[in-house]
């Protein structure tokens, strides 16, 4: 070993001893492995600390421009294994931690999951700040320090039962309290005019104080910052109150504060239309507002100078109030004229769209909207006229204005936050080509005739060190065995081993990982569910989450046609299969949990049945998150990607699969046309609809009872689970489920299950063909290199951020 490893090593024997005698108060030989794992953060810290005030450092030299990603969700899971990869310290801590006996695998899998977001879009944003660290572009992420996160997902008699995670039970090493950076946030009162302008005066205020994280790029080139706003009383205790016996009131505010912290709406594709949550939206992002503004003004002194220095991305329209909360400054605090502030904020702000879902689309009561913020209602009013007498200006029709207006006129008074941020935004992004296209087709059609041009694509990306290199060490060394380092630092240099696909042996090297990561996973899988898994099966994966649209049923549905079939036909020469599925439902949606008990209604049927002869297993993983997806994906040998065409926007779970040689199973619908066009055709099995033909089914009518009847295996399946074959203890269960699908399937499923379920026994031949699906898996690694964040988020840079 070099010496230089050497000294490294002992260098960090004797810093984790010392902060864990002198910071966590312990004895080595008192210490739990708890407290090891604090000394391993906080030592490790320290070194990132350096580094992390160097870049800050560097920007300011640079009079730099930075950027600013607001997002009400951050998925990052746990940050140790990152930290140390990033920082190139992996052998020297195991060195350093053996020397206590301690296994530093064992410390990474006590850190909880930082579960502070839904799905993708949290998970993009996770991706998003390592990208930024590791392009060395100056960041800051802004969000909500969640006390309680995305609720834990418990599987009880088959049934999702939601339990508060409790991520910061053990304190959080990562994180410093910045009790200096500390905003006032009004919500209520009212308007009072002032001069030539207006003031507002709250009714009532909390203060939002920073948490800092420190996010720590590749190779350690740049460590970026992640904040997150915690919530306080301006006046935590009323004394008085308390003295005279109210305990409660005397503390209410301080509870009203907490609440806005407390918990993540686990809503996925679907809008949280409370108070509290538009009460949460405003929370962060004046906050995050305030930050910007007065770090902008402390080191540039002219605030018209903002769109120079600052370049803000609202992560979807949560943080979408920004645009009035910017105005608000402009206008109320910095004098500037209402045009020039719209301008100023214009040229500052993007704005990423992730959902076409109308239901997913965010609009507040105009009562409650005004009620809470009644200056920013007032500025939305401003704008609103402004944007439609331009409408107007170049002769749009009433239908074009009323779909313009940020105001939904159309029974209840509604504000239309996507409206809102198209209009407020210089920059309005899709995430995938697809999806890109349907912006300016459907919602947004009438606002990109008014502003050509804004409208643009960004392709999502995933980040290759986590989602490669991290979660599949072993396939990272392979393939740095077969075509050197280059892929580390560019992942589209994985493309040299197109090459090397025709290299059987390579071929069977890489199987051979694939099939140790299975065995890995089917013990971790065995210890979670009880189920016992053949690793030489075939691992089908369908993991996110529960969603009609990602249609877990249509899966579903063919399991159960495929068990039928296995049955019927035992003389056959079945492919065995593993049937994965993980994911969690919105505590409100209730098909979504009934597709849950579903699948382990079949999953209970089917594994206890000896006729299927181990041919077939089905397995629901409880508690899908960010730690389950890196021992999960690399381990999957099909991806399971079939949405309904034109309803996912990109999806990244797809991206992590293909990476990892997992072929994908899928339809025409967000990042995976994109996949497609990348891996080649004979690589990827497409099946079904596209987007256009789902438009047009829907628009002509469609009967999916003539299609279910028309179709043996899909009846049987659809009848089998309706009768209650699958739920003998309650025999309605299924029964609305099923009817759903011959009364409307607005989800498809019945129109594509036919060619679905060919598509499967495509996969099937294929899988016989070892040696052609090891080529076409090697295919999938080297051509998915594009879809790293690296370059989604030099994309933003260049053509939206200019940094
Ligand atoms: C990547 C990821 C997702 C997104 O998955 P999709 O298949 O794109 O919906 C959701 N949850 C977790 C934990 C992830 O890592």
């Amino acid at each position: 070993m070099p010496s230089r490893t050497n000294a490294k090593i002992e260098q960090l024997e004797a810093k984790i001893l010392d902060v864990l005698r002198h910071r966590v108060g312990k004895d080595e030989r008192a210490a739990k492995t708890h407290d090891w794992f604090t000394a391993a953060v906080l030592s490790l810290r320290d070194e990132i600390i350096d580094k992390w005030m160097e870049s800050t450092r560097r920007t300011y030299d640079a009079g730099g421009k930075r950027v600013y990603y607001l997002s009400l969700e951050f998925l990052i899971g746990r940050l140790l294994r990152d930290a140390i990869s990033n920082l190139g310290l992996g052998r020297e801590m195991e060195q350093a931690l053996r020397t206590y006996g301690l296994e530093l695998s064992a410390l990474e899998d006590l850190e909880p999951d930082a579960a502070l977001g839904n799905g993708g879009l949290g998970r993009l944003a996770a991706c998003f700040m390592e990208s930024l660290a590791s392009l060395d572009i100056p960041a800051y992420g802004y969000g909500i320090r969640y006390v309680n996160g995305m609720f834990r997902q418990r599987i009880d008699d088959g049934w999702q039962v939601e339990l508060p995670e409790t991520w910061l039970a053990h304190g959080n090493p990562w994180e410093f309290e910045r009790r200096e950076s500390c905003y006032r946030i009004g919500y209520g009162g009212e308007v009072i005019a002032k001069g030539d302008g207006v003031e507002w005066h709250p009714a009532e205020a909390v203060e939002a104080t920073a948490v800092d994280t420190p996010v720590v790029g590749w190779r350690g080139k740049r460590v970026n910052t992640l904040r997150l706003w915690t919530a306080s009383a301006l006046d935590p205790i009323k004394l008085d109150a308390f003295n005279a016996g109210d305990h409660i009131g005397a503390l209410a505010e301080q509870m009203r504060a907490d609440s806005l912290v407390r918990v993540l709406y686990p809503a996925d594709s679907s809008a949280a239309g409370q108070e509290l949550r538009l009460r949460q939206e405003y929370f962060f992002t004046s906050a995050s507002i305030q930050d910007i503004i007065r770090r902008h003004v402390q080191y540039h002194g002219d605030v018209r100078t903002l769109p120079d220095k600052a370049a803000i991305q609202l992560n979807d329209t949560h943080p979408a109030v920004a645009v009035a909360e910017i105005m608000r400054l402009l206008v109320d605090h910095y004098a500037l004229e209402f045009d020039e502030a719209l301008d100023i904020t214009r040229r500052t702000v993007g704005y990423t769209n992730h959902t076409l879902l109308p239901e997913a689309l965010e609009s507040w009561p105009l009562p409650l909207f005004e009620r809470l913020l009644p200056r920013h209602m007032q500025i939305i009013y401003a704008i609103n006229s402004r944007v439609l007498r331009e409408a107007r200006k170049i002769g749009m029709d009433d239908g074009e204005i009323a779909a313009i207006s940020l105001i939904d006129e159309g029974g209840d008074r509604r504000v239309r936050m996507a409206n809102l941020a198209f209009a407020g935004a210089h920059s309005v992004n899709g995430v995938a080509g697809l999806h890109t296209d349907l912006m300016k087709t459907t919602v947004f059609s009438s606002l990109h005739k008014l502003y050509p041009g804004k409208i643009n694509n960004k392709t999502n990306g995933v980040t290759p060190r986590r989602w490669l290199q991290q979660c599949n060490p072993a396939l990272t060394s392979t393939l740095r065995d077969a075509i050197g380092d280059a892929f580390l630092d560019d992942a589209e240099q994985l493309s040299a081993l197109n090459a090397l696909a025709g290299d059987a042996a390579l071929g069977e090297r890489i199987a051979e990982v694939k099939r140790s990561n299975k065995v890995a996973l089917a013990a971790h899988l065995k210890d979670l569910t009880g189920v016992r898994l053949n690793p030489d099966a075939l691992f089908d994966v369908q993991v996110k989450r529960i969603h009609e649209y990602k249609r877990q049923l249509l899966n579903l549905v063919e399991t159960v046609a495929l068990y039928d079939q296995i049955r019927s036909h035992p003389e056959r020469d079945w492919v065995p299969r593993v049937k994965i599925f993980g994911g969690k439902a919105a505590s409100s949606y209730h098909n979504a949990k009934l597709i849950i008990k579903l699948a382990n209604d079949i999953a209970r049927r089917v594994n206890s049945d000896p006729s299927v002869g181990g041919l077939l297993k089905v397995v629901f993983v409880p508690n899908y998150n960010v730690s389950l997806a890196e021992r999960i994906i690399p381990a999957a040998d099909l991806s399971e990607q079939i949405s309904t065409a034109g309803m996912e926007a990109s999806g990244t779970g797809n991206m992590k699969f293909a990476l990892n040689g997992a072929l994908t199973i899928g339809t025409l619908d967000g990042a995976n046309v994109e996949i497609k066009d990348r891996v080649g055709d004979e690589n990827i099995i497409i099946f079904g609809l596209t987007a256009d033909e789902v438009a047009e089914k829907r628009a002509n009518g469609y009967n999916p009872r003539e299609v279910i009847e028309g179709s043996y295996e899909l009846h049987q399946a659809v009848e089998a689970i309706s009768s209650g074959v699958f739920s003998p203890d309650d025999k309605n269960r299924y029964k609305g489920l099923m009817d759903g699908l011959y009364e409307s399937d607005w989800f498809l499923l019945a129109a594509d299950f036919d060619s679905y379920a060919a598509a499967q026994r495509e996969v099937d031949r294929r899988w016989n063909d070892q040696k052609g699906w090891r080529k076409s898996a090697m295919h999938n690694i080297a051509n998915v290199g594009w879809f790293s964040s690296d370059r989604t988020i030099a994309e933003y840079a260049k053509d939206i951020w200019k940094v």
